[in-house]
């Protein structure tokens, strides 16, 4: 088939059809095609002496040093392992010893101990690289990509339990790419703004994009709302990726301040969780380009995108499936199901949960959702988190976007609590907003205010909800218990719920 074949090494590609194009830009330095090409090949040479295993371990920020690195690994006929700096030392170690890894080369920006003794400082090699002859640089990084052969590997967030590892091909972030492309558009003058990791998904695509469009990206460390929003004002950035998080964040200080971005603006895409229609209905008043996406890790990103053309009509879908994206909904269980040559071959370490997945040769996702008549996607939640109650279906995402209006909700999880009457019942964990913080230190009674609260809460939400969708309980907590990623844990919440007891 056509993904068993070879295609041109992009990079090298890059350095020849756009060799003085800037590929990278941190805000200080500018490196072309061609200085890419070659620093990659330097640092290849060195990582070939380095193991001879057929993947590195990847600890950086987002910073230049760490993107060559990756390019080196790649030059080097090697896959990249991303290992993700939030982790714990024990959650690392576990991934490097599932990825069989012999060498980790790890960012001194990171400030992390080399936490193993496959470590290695990426500053390590650049008194050696200065000379790097040229007979040392391996054939790998002149030889063309085979589009079977294995980029990246990632692990999941594990929001659902244990992290998954998942291999992407060439060929998947070539498909990958190229249906971006084909929604978005490519225009020569693109630059793509890189915020989020580069270990994820979100970050690391826009490395390959560069490499397969010979577009710039623009590389921040971290998200710091107030220095994004100034190049988003002062520099030409064209496309931004976001997590709904990031774009709440951009937007209230867009409005505080009263920003105006650059023309050149023209996507502003947002994806990997639930955003709510007040902020999308912000955006389109502040004429900030929003484009919703759905995808996962297994997908090398987006699979379903919303065209900036159709977004202010269809706001809250997360739109059609993109050109090489098959979708379908299971009838039965309302399943999001795909095929797209996007989708990882299968789990590294689990691939008894991939085959379940696949059985039927399409890929369960795990995630509910809807087509509209015209064939847009709207997303419900996924599966795992649904409770039936009382033979009705409740996805805890619908309850928590009501709840996220109440004054004294800053951030809030809903999960099902055994009832013997229903089977299950929803109800909420939430953490008290600023606002409603400060009242609480001025509170008399502070028990008191607090049950106040939260009946508060229940009652808001028996008035904008169906009865049945209503939290039988709300209850604030100092935190919501998260993994490195950010994403709520919500198997530990329901582990909670299950203590609880309720009046029939
Ligand atoms: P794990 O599979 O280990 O539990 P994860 O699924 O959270 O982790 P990712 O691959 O980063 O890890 O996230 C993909 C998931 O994020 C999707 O399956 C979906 O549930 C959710 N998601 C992605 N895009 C959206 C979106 N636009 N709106 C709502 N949810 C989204
Ligand atoms: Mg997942």
């Amino acid at each position: 088939t056509l993904f068993q074949q070879s295609v041109p090494n992009w990079l090298l590609k890059q350095a020849q059809l756009n060799s003085e194009h800037c590929a990278i830009d941190d805000g200080q330095t500018q490196l072309t095609f061609t200085q890419v090409y070659e620093q990659a090949c330097k640092r290849a040479a060195y990582f070939s002496t380095c193991t001879k295993k057929s993947s590195i371990g990847l600890l950086c920020s987002n910073c230049i040093d760490g993107y060559l690195a990756a390019l080196g690994i790649l030059m080097a006929g090697k896959t990249i392992v991303w290992l993700n700096w939030r982790l714990s030392t024990r959650e690392l170690t576990e991934q490097a010893n599932d990825s069989q890894l012999d060498c980790i080369l790890l960012d001194e920006r990171l400030n992390m101990r080399p936490f193993d003794k496959r470590c290695i400082y990426l500053d390590s090699y650049q008194t050696w690289e200065q000379n790097t002859p040229e007979s040392t640089i391996p054939a790998s990084a002149h030889a063309p990509f085979s589009l079977s052969a294995v980029a990246s590997v990632m692990y999941t967030s594990g929001t659902t339990g244990k992290a998954k590892s998942v291999p992407q091909t060439f060929g998947n972030h070539f498909a990958s790419a190229v249906s971006s492309a084909l929604n978005l558009g490519v225009l020569p003058s693109d630059v793509w703004l890189c915020a989020t990791p580069l270990f994820h998904i979100s970050g690391f695509s826009i490395i390959m994009r560069s490499l397969i469009y010979g577009m710039t990206v623009r590389l921040v460390s971290h998200f710091n709302a107030q220095h994004i929003s100034a190049i988003l004002c002062d520099e030409a950035i064209s496309i931004m990726s976001v997590v709904p998080y990031m774009l709440r964040t951009l937007l209230a200080l867009a409005k505080k301040d009263q920003l105006t971005y650059n023309a050149a603006m023209r996507v502003m895409l947002v994806g990997g969780g639930v955003i709510d229609k007040a902020t999308l209905e912000e955006c389109t008043a502040r004429n900030i380009p929003v484009v919703q996406c759905y995808g996962m890790t297994e997908t090398c990103s987006q699979i379903v995108a919303l065209s900036a053309h159709d977004a202010a009509r269809k706001l809250g879908s997360v739109g059609k499936p993109l050109f090489t994206t098959q979708l379908r909904i299971d009838p039965q269980t309302s399943e999001i199901c795909i095929k797209t040559p996007a989708l990882t071959p299968g789990y590294g370490n689990v691939p008894s949960v991939f085959a379940k997945r696949t059985y039927d040769g399409w890929y369960h996702t795990g995630d509910s959702g809807y087509l509209d008549d015209e064939g847009f996607l709207y997303l419900k939640g996924r599966l795992d988190d649904m409770i039936i109650s009382g033979g009705e279906n409740i996805y805890p995402a619908e309850i928590e976007q009501v709840l996220l209006h109440h004054s004294a909700v800053g951030s809030v999880s809903v999960v099902g609590a055994p009832s013997s009457t229903w089977g299950h019942v929803p109800v909420a964990f939430f953490v008290l907003s600023g606002s409603a913080l400060k009242e609480k230190q001025k509170a008399a009674d502070e028990i008191r205010f607090l049950h106040e609260i939260e009946q508060s809460v229940i009652a808001y939400a028996r008035k904008h909800l169906a009865h049945y969708k209503a939290p039988k309980r709300c209850i604030i907590c100092d935190a919501l218990p998260s993994n490195a990623s950010g994403k709520v844990l919500t198997y530990v919440l329901r582990k909670r719920a299950q203590e609880l007891t309720f009046e029939p």
